[in-house]
């Protein structure tokens, strides 16, 4: 089965995960901009930055055959700095112009603060402007609910087209709110803290597979590519579709990421595929001929 992986750090990852990803079906990553583990001093460390993931990722990657698209981003921590947000922002029309970027990513909150609200307002501004695509990183589990409120207010007062926003690390108490107000929703999968396969599986039984988006991030803390496909495998023993699950873990991100042109994989004929494999198997004409 065909999987885009829809929010991964690679820069974090070995080669080994390049080709275990691929061996497994992976034909696409997707690399927001985060945070490093520490405030970076410099916006020319964020270009750098933003041309090791937009210029130097995607060979790692085509080495296994995967496709490898990026975003920029002032992450949330990093906002807290106004001035050298600035300054990276300014650089960021130079990026949209490159053949895999999709768009201004992840940006959000992290502890809701003036700075980092004013700052998240000018980065969606700034994509909105430039009409890119936005995804926006909400808050870990102690200020989720509030993070993910602020957000959808300040969205809230800005001319975005809600279909072209995917909100991510959602959890059981802020997808509602997200999906209710028509932006897309992201699920990420970690092994032990935030959300876990099963976690997810749950709540596309509750709330379906409409604008929703799975990812496992796999980043530079504990955590797990292949935590997405241990979703793949418990939505399928639950019983659903092979098709089914080709509609969530490879054509949603084609529905949402195939916005911006550049992102040009086909979307899957599961309807036709759903058909065939249903379709009774056909009798043979006549007897085998005997082969002894
Ligand atoms: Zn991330």
């Amino acid at each position: 089965m065909q999987i885009i992986q829809p929010h991964y750090h690679a820069i974090a990852r070995t080669a080994q995960d390049y080709e275990r990803m691929a061996m497994s079906g992976v034909v696409a990553v997707c690399e927001p901009a985060f945070w490093a583990g520490f405030d970076r001093k410099y916006p020319e460390t964020f270009i750098d930055y933003f041309r090791q993931i937009g210029e130097f990722e995607p060979t790692r990657a085509a080495d296994y055959g995967i496709r490898h698209f990026f975003w920029v981003a002032v992450n949330p921590k990093e906002a807290e700095n106004p001035e050298l947000s600035r300054e990276v922002l300014k650089k960021f029309p130079d990026f949209f112009e490159m053949p895999n970027c999709l768009g201004v990513g992840e940006t959000g909150l992290h502890k809701s603060t003036a700075n980092e609200a004013m700052i998240f307002e000018e980065q969606v501004s700034l994509a909105v402007e430039h009409d890119q695509l936005i995804l926006i990183h909400t808050p870990h589990l102690e200020d989720k609910t509030h993070g993910t409120r602020r957000i959808l207010e300040i969205l809230e007062g800005l001319p975005v087209d809600r279909n072209r926003v995917w909100i991510d690390h959602a959890e059981e108490h802020t997808i509602r709110p997200i999906l209710d107000a028509g932006y897309w929703s992201g699920f990420t999968l970690y092994p032990i803290t935030k959300c876990s396969p099963k976690r997810a599986v749950d709540m596309l039984e509750l709330y379906g597979r409409e604008r929703i988006l799975v990812n496992s991030s796999a980043d530079w803390g504990p955590s797990d590519p292949f935590t997405l496909q241990e979703c793949v495998c418990e939505y399928r023993r639950r019983g659903n579709s092979l098709q089914d699950a080709m509609e969530i873990f490879y054509n949603n991100p084609v529905r949402f990421l195939g916005q911006n042109p550049k992102f040009d994989l086909p979307l899957l004929k599961v309807e036709e595929m759903r058909e065939e494999a249903e379709a009774p198997a056909e009798q043979p004409a006549e007897e085998p001929a005997d082969r002894a």
